[in-house]
C-alpha cells in the first residue's frame, strides 16, 4: 500500500542539474503575494523541484493547498504557467483569487465573446499574463496549439499545470477522455516541466497519471489525507431532534451544506428551514440548469447561509469556508462521505461534519439495492453499505476508519472526533440481549425487528394480537426499555454479528451461533449506549456565541460589502480566519494589520484602510460603554498595578477589579491576559468550560471544586467571548 512517503515510489531527479539555480527568499513571496506566515508541510519541496525544472505528481487532499504549488512557481519564473483545469466555474474562482492577490491571471474558455478572447490573447503575447486557466479540449485544438506556438517562440511557457489530474484515468471516478491526450504537450514541448495535481489517491489513478501525461522521474509527494480542522461526529437520527440540532447548528453561524437523499427531502427541508428564518436554498438534479448555478452562486457569495442538496451538489464547487456538512441520511460509502463531508473547512478553519444515522435509513437504502438489476452492482453497493454503517456504529477513532479505507494507518486518539471525544459509554446489557433473543426464538424467527419490540413492550395491537403474540412468555418483558433503546441493541448486537439477518425482501432477524451462547450465558454482551439527541440546547447557546463574536461579525459584513460591489464572493478578499484574527488583535493601524495571517501586500492596499477604519470605529464605540470606574483600573493597569494593590488602594474587592478587567477586555482594552493568571489555570478553566459551558459561572466554579477563583474564571470567560474559543490563539497557547 501506499506509504505517506514517496521515496519508495520514483527516484528523484538530480537536483540542479544543468537547471540555473534559483536563488529566491520563497517565504517572503509566499508573505508577500499571498499574505501566508509558512509553508504547508511539502508545499516548500514541491516548489523548489517545480523551480528546478522537475516534473511533480502532487497527492493532496481537498483543502491541503494544491494550487499554491503551482501558482508560486508561475509568478517567480519566467514565462506563462498553463493550467489545465476540467471545469469552466473552477476557473473563474481561481483568477478571481489570484487577481484578488494582484497576481496577472486569466482564463479563455467558451464563456468569453471573441473580442474578450482577442484583448486576453493580445495580453498573453506581450508577456502580461503569469497565469493562463483553459479547459483540455481547448488546449488541445489547432489553434491553440499554434498560438501555444507562439508564446512558447515570444515570451516562453514556464510550466504546465494539470489540475484534477486523476481525470486522466478510466479508473478514477471522473474519467475525461479528453485529458488522455493531454500526452501530447509533453511531446510538443518536451522541455516544459510538468506538475500534475489531485485529491484521488488510489495506487492505480496514481499510476495511471504518472503514466499516462508521460511524466519524467516525477517528485511524488503524498499528503497524509487525514483533515485536522474538521470535527467528525456521528449522532442519533430521530425526525423532531434531528431537525432542532440542526437548526441549533445553523445558528450557531457559518456557512453550511446539508445533503439529503431525495430530491423531496431536499426541497421539504429547505421550506422548513425557510420558514424558520433561514436563508437556505435547494441543489437537486430536478432543477433547471439556470437555477442550480443561480442558487450555487448565491451559496458560495454568502447571499444565503446553507445549501441543502443531494449528492449532485459539490463537483466543482470550491467554498473555502464552509463551516459544517451535515448529512441528514446515510451517504452511498465511505469514499463519498469522505468527498462530502471534506468540503468542510477548505481554508484549514475548524468545521464539524455530522452524520445522522438510523437503523431505518439503512433499511431504506437495502430496498434501494433490491432494485436493482446487476447482481454484480448488487453485491458492491451491498458491501459500501455494510462498511458505511459500521463506520457510524463503531466505536473506534473516526479518522482511523475513515484513513483505513484509503489505506493510510492512523493511530487514533485524533481529538476532533465524538469516539475520541466523547467515548461512548460501555454498559453490559447481557440479561437484555437474553430477552430479545429469545423472543426472536418464540416468535420462530419469522419477524423483524419492529414487530419483535412491539412483543416485549406488550404492545396491544392488532398485529400482536393477531399473531397469539400476546400468549408468549416474552410478552411485555421489556416495558423497563424505550423503542429505542431495544433497536439500539440490535443494531449493535448485529454489528457484533450476535444475530443475523436475511437480506432477501424484509429484514428479519435470525439465530446463530453467536445468539445460542448468549442465550445459554456462555457469552456476556456490552453495548456503546449512544448519546441522546441533544433537546434543549437551542436557546443557550446561540446568544452568547453570536454576542461574542460582535466584531468578527462586523468585520464579515463589511467584507460582504466590498465583495459586492466587487462582485466576487467574498472569501475572495480575506478568509474567516484572517476577519478573526483582526478582531482578537484588534489591529489599528496598518502596520499591524499587516503583518496579520491572510493579508499580503496587494490586500493591505486595497482594503487595509476600510477594516482599520471598521476596527477602530468598534473599539472607540465600545469605548463609550466604560464608566469612569472602569477607565481608572485601566489607567492604574497601565502603570503596571497588580489586581490587589488595585483594590487595596480603591477600597474594592478583589473580585470587582476582575470584573472590570473582564469588561475593559470585553470591550477591546486589555487584550492580553498573560498578567492576570497563568497558562495551566487558563487552559484548567478552557476545560471545565468544555464540559460545563459558560452561560453561568458557579457550574464552572463547581466544575473546578473552587480551585479557581470567580474572578478569575470571568477573565477567561470574557477572553473567550470576544473571539470564540480561539481566545488561547492570542497569547500562543493552545487550549
Ligand atoms: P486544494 O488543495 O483543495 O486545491 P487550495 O489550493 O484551494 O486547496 O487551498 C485551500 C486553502 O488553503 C486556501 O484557502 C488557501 O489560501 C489556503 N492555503 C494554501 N496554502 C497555505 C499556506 N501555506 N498557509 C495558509 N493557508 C494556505
Ligand atoms: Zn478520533
Amino acid at each position: 500500500m501506499l506509504s505517506a512517503d514517496s521515496s519508495d515510489f520514483a527516484p528523484v531527479p538530480p537536483l540542479g542539474n544543468g537547471a540555473p539555480t534559483i536563488d529566491l527568499n520563497l517565504d517572503r513571496t509566499l508573505k508577500q503575494t499571498f499574505g501566508h506566515d509558512a509553508f504547508r508541510p511539502g508545499q516548500r519541496e514541491i516548489i523548489e523541484r517545480s523551480l528546478q525544472g522537475g516534473d511533480i505528481l502532487a497527492i493532496v487532499p481537498t483543502g491541503g493547498g494544491k494550487s499554491l504549488c503551482y501558482q508560486l512557481p508561475a509568478i517567480v519564473r519566467s514565462g506563462v504557467t498553463i493550467v489545465v483545469s476540467p471545469l469552466i466555474a473552477l476557473m473563474q474562482d481561481q483568477v478571481q483569487s489570484l487577481q484578488a492577490n494582484g497576481i496577472h491571471a486569466t482564463f479563455l474558455n467558451s464563456t468569453l465573446d471573441s473580442q474578450e478572447s482577442f484583448k486576453r490573447i493580445q495580453a498573453l503575447l506581450r508577456g502580461e499574463i503569469r497565469l493562463l486557466y483553459v479547459a483540455p479540449e481547448r488546449l488541445l485544438s489547432d489553434g491553440f496549439l499554434e498560438l501555444l506556438d507562439r508564446v512558447r517562440d515570444e515570451v516562453g511557457i514556464g510550466g504546465f499545470a494539470i489540475d484534477e489530474a486523476h481525470c486522466v484515468s478510466a479508473w478514477g471516478h471522473d474519467f475525461r477522455p479528453e485529458y488522455r491526450q493531454l500526452r501530447l504537450i509533453r511531446q510538443r514541448y518536451p522541455q516544459v516541466p510538468v506538475t500534475a495535481l489531485t485529491a484521488t489517491a488510489t495506487d492505480r489513478v496514481r499510476l495511471d497519471i504518472v503514466d499516462q501525461l508521460a511524466l519524467r522521474s516525477p517528485f511524488v509527494h503524498i499528503a497524509s489525507f487525514r483533515r485536522p480542522n474538521l470535527y467528525y461526529e456521528v449522532r442519533p437520527k430521530e425526525k423532531r431532534a434531528t431537525y432542532r440540532e440542526i437548526l441549533t447548528r445553523i445558528r450557531q453561524g457559518g456557512s453550511g451544506i446539508i445533503y439529503c437523499m431525495s430530491r423531496r427531502q431536499v426541497e421539504e427541508l429547505t421550506a422548513k428551514l425557510t420558514a424558520d428564518n433561514v436563508t437556505a436554498l435547494p441543489y437537486h438534479a430536478g432543477l433547471p440548469g439556470s437555477v442550480r448555478a443561480d442558487n450555487q452562486t448565491r451559496f458560495i457569495r454568502d447571499d444565503v447561509q446553507i445549501m441543502v442538496a443531494t449528492v449532485a451538489f459539490g463537483m466543482g464547487i470550491d467554498k473555502p469556508d464552509v463551516r459544517f456538512v451535515i448529512h441528514y441520511d446515510l451517504p452511498r460509502n465511505i469514499e463519498s462521505y469522505y468527498q462530502e463531508s471534506g468540503r468542510a473547512g477548505r481554508d484549514g478553519e475548524d468545521s464539524d461534519c455530522v452524520l445522522y444515522y438510523s437503523a431505518g435509513d439503512v433499511g431504506k437504502v437495502e430496498w434501494l439495492i433490491q432494485q436493482k438489476t446487476s447482481e454484480d452492482e448488487q453485491r458492491i453497493a451491498r458491501q459500501q453499505l455494510r462498511q458505511i454503517s459500521d463506520y457510524a456504529e463503531s466505536t473506534e477513532c473516526r479518522n482511523t476508519i475513515q484513513l483505513r479505507y484509503f489505506g493510510e494507518h492512523f493511530e487514533g486518539n485524533c481529538g476532533k472526533c465524538d469516539n475520541c471525544c466523547n467515548p461512548k459509554p460501555i454498559e453490559d446489557w447481557t440479561i437484555e440481549a437474553m430477552k430479545f433473543l429469545s423472543c426472536v426464538a418464540r416468535t420462530k424467527e419469522r419477524f423483524g425487528t419492529n414487530h419483535l419490540i412491539s412483543v416485549l413492550r406488550g404492545s396491544k395491537s392488532q398485529n400482536i394480537l393477531k399473531w397469539g403474540h400476546d400468549q408468549l412468555s416474552t410478552y411485555g418483558i421489556g416495558k423497563d426499555r424505550t423503542a429505542d433503546d431495544w433497536k439500539m441493541l440490535v443494531r449493535s448486537l448485529l454489528h457484533q454479528g450476535l444475530i443475523s439477518e436475511t437480506t432477501d425482501g424484509f429484514p428479519i432477524l435470525k439465530l446463530n451461533a453467536l445468539s445460542w451462547e448468549v442465550m445459554k450465558q456462555q457469552r456476556s454482551v456490552e453495548i456503546a449506549i449512544a448519546p441522546k439527541p441533544k433537546l434543549d440546547e437551542i436557546d443557550d447557546r446561540t446568544g452568547s456565541t453570536m454576542t461574542g463574536q460582535a466584531l468578527f461579525q462586523e468585520l464579515r459584513a463589511l467584507r460582504k460589502k466590498l465583495a459586492t460591489a466587487r462582485s466576487v464572493p467574498p472569501y475572495v478578499i480575506f478568509a474567516d480566519s484572517t476577519l478573526r484574527l483582526m478582531a482578537q488583535k484588534k489591529t489599528t493601524t496598518l502596520d499591524d494589520l499587516g503583518r496579520i495571517a491572510g493579508v499580503g501586500a496587494f490586500k493591505l492596499d486595497e482594503y487595509g484602510e476600510a477594516f482599520v477604519a471598521a476596527i477602530r470605529a468598534y473599539s472607540e464605540g465600545n469605548a463609550a460603554d466604560l464608566s469612569s470606574t472602569h477607565l481608572t483600573t485601566l489607567e492604574l493597569l497601565k502603570q503596571g498595578w497588580d489586581l490587589e494593590r488595585i483594590a487595596r488602594d480603591r477600597g474594592l474587592q478583589v473580585t470587582t477589579i476582575y470584573g472590570h478587567v473582564a469588561k475593559l477586555i470585553e470591550t477591546g482594552q486589555i487584550v492580553e491576559v498573560d498578567r492576570y493568571i497563568d497558562a495551566e489555570t487558563r487552559s484548567r478553566v478552557d476545560a471545565a468550560i468544555a464540559q460545563v459551558g459558560m452561560d453561568r459561572l458557579t457550574p464552572i466554579f463547581e466544575a473546578l471544586n473552587g480551585t479557581v477563583s470567580y474572578g478569575e474564571i470571568r477573565l477567561v470567560c470574557a477572553m473567550r467571548s470576544v473571539s470564540g474559543s480561539a481566545a488561547a490563539d492570542l497569547t500562543g497557547q493552545s487550549s
